[in-house]
């Protein structure tokens, strides 16, 4: 059976998950689909009251299931089980995220979905095998480092990759014996929604997994401002992270991961492969339309490298067909918003305005929806709107340099660190430049994840604070006791 499907024949999961089962709420938020921009559903607003029904489910089934006090072998087998499930509802996961999304239908099952079930499996195994640790003392004591759940963890996530940002909070934060509430995206929220229900079904305990939906003012402050709350791991714009950690100051200290916004340096030297190069970057700017935190959006190209660079960019771009996220063999995404491609559209211009020369794309696509065009501007100075704000759309920057030194300068971004890219033949030069960049990620001549699950992912500067993935992720949904005993 095809994957495509009827956008106006969906059946929409309609409320908050809370213990085993949706509690129905009145959609408020008007919800607009990105493929066609029609109003099609309401998101429910959490209030304070029901977050803390949602966190207060969430410690009575703590207690009840003793999760984070079973073998921990149940609760791997609990998290695989939970995982086969996931890949085998791949096909509703994938239209109910694609409906609200920005996610074309035909990249989700193998691709969002089979990654988020590997990670969940990927975290489940450090369940039975990452644990405390005896440390040397002298022989008169025994000192050790003993490790415990926080309890309930508040989760908040953004609409770009739902499933997957869901997987990242879930995944540790469930394999390491907490409980967790989480608010998805207002715009994206039907997936996690249905992940929690599948939690439920593969016999993980109810209530361990509560889904509160709202925007950010309300629910997202009720959850990082509860008291019950003992870790917020956040996932979202830079703007509302430094929200969130006012929220913190103010309402009670709690450990935090931030996983912000970045605007990623890819630096190409003429001794590259310039085809692979091209490849690598265009899809890094086109993929979800350029809607990824790691997209790497500024282009530092080597001065005698650009001219062929360049054309083989443009060669990608031009030939991009977009189509609706629910029809399978759409490959481009629209915008998630009509505001958002709006401010994509006037960060452009500015550029213009400014000297910036448009070499393709620099407008709206003429179709439904809020397609917007891949765009290449050249001729920019590294104080433009273009090189310094996240755009978080289609467009890609392209600046020359001509020797190392000015490389460098030009890929360091005064606020953001996310990811780096580096293209070249020399080996000495990469491990060189690795050195020097500041970025949580860099990656050497290739851009973006593999399934190496195992590498953390996580920022420099105010890209964020901590990390996901990787045995970080699960070491911080756990807190630590120094324990000394005299002998
Ligand atoms: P956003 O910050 O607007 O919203 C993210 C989530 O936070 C949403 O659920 C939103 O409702 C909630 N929120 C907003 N303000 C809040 C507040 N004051 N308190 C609590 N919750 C609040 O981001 P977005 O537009 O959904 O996503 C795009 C951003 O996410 C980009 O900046 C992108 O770089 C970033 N992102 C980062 C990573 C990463 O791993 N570093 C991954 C994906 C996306």
């Amino acid at each position: 059976m095809s994957l495509s499907f009827d956008p106006d024949s969906l059946a929409l999961p309609n409320g908050h998950f809370i213990g085993d089962r949706l509690v129905a709420a009145e959609g408020v938020i008007p919800m607009h689909r990105p493929s066609d921009g029609k109003t099609y559903a309401g998101c429910p607003i959490a209030d304070a009251e029901l977050v803390d029904h949602a966190v207060q489910t969430a410690k009575s089934a703590l207690k009840t299931s003793n999760w984070g006090g079973i073998r921990p072998r149940e609760r791997l087998n609990l998290l695989h089980r939970w995982a086969d499930l996931i890949e085998q509802e791949a096909e509703t996961l994938a239209r109910l995220e694609a409906i609200s999304s920005t996610r074309p239908v035909g990249q989700l099952v193998a691709g969002d979905i089979a990654v988020s079930a590997e990670q969940i499996r990927f975290f489940a195994e450090f369940a039975d095998k990452e644990g405390s640790d005896l440390v040397p003392t002298d022989d008169g004591n025994l000192g050790m480092i003993m490790t415990e759940p926080y309890g309930v963890v508040g989760a908040i996530t953004p609409w770009n990759f739902p499933i997957n940002m869901a997987a990242w909070k879930l995944g540790p934060a469930l394999a390491a014996g907490n409980a967790v509430v989480l608010k998805p995206s207002e715009m994206t929220p039907f997936s996690t929604l249905y992940l929690a229900e599948l939690a439920v079904r593969a016999g993980i305990p109810a209530g361990l997994i509560n889904i509160v939906l709202g925007d950010g003012m309300t629910t997202g402050n009720a959850i990082t401002g509860h008291p019950d709350i003992a870790k917020v791991s956040f996932t979202g714009s830079t703007r509302a992270g430094s929200a969130i950690m006012e929220n913190i100051a103010r309402t009670g200290i709690k450990p935090m991961t931030l996983e912000l916004g970045g605007k990623s340096p890819q630096i190409v030297f003429a001794d590259a492969d310039i085809e692979k190069a091209a490849a690598a970057v265009t899809a890094s700017i086109t993929s979800n339309a350029g809607q990824a935190c790691v997209a790497g959006s500024r282009l530092i190209v080597e001065k005698s490298a650009a001219g062929p660079l360049i054309e083989a960019i443009l060669n990608r771009m031009k030939s991009i067909v977009p189509g609706p996220t629910w029809d399978a063999a759409s490959q481009y995404s629209p915008i998630i918003s009509d505001r958002q491609r709006q401010r994509i559209g006037e960060i452009v211009t500015a550029s213009v305005a400014a000297g910036a020369e448009c070499l393709t794309g620099g407008n709206s696509m003429d179709m439904p929806g809020y397609f917007y065009a891949p765009t290449l501007l050249t001729g920019i100075n590294q104080t433009s709107p273009a090189v310094i704000e996240e755009i978080f759309g289609p467009v890609l920057t392209l600046q020359t340099f001509e020797d190392e030194e000015e490389a460098m300068a030009l890929a360091d971004h005064p606020s953001y660190g996310l990811a780096a890219g580096l293209f070249t033949s020399d080996l000495s030069r990469a491990i060189r430049l690795t050195r020097r960049l500041q970025a949580g990620t860099i990656w050497v001549n290739r851009y973006g994840r593999s399934r190496d699950h195992i590498l953390p992912t996580g920022g420099y500067k105010q890209s964020g604070i901590g990390k996901d993935l990787g045995r970080e992720a699960f070491q911080a949904n756990r807190k630590s006791k120094s324990v000394l005993i005299s002998l």
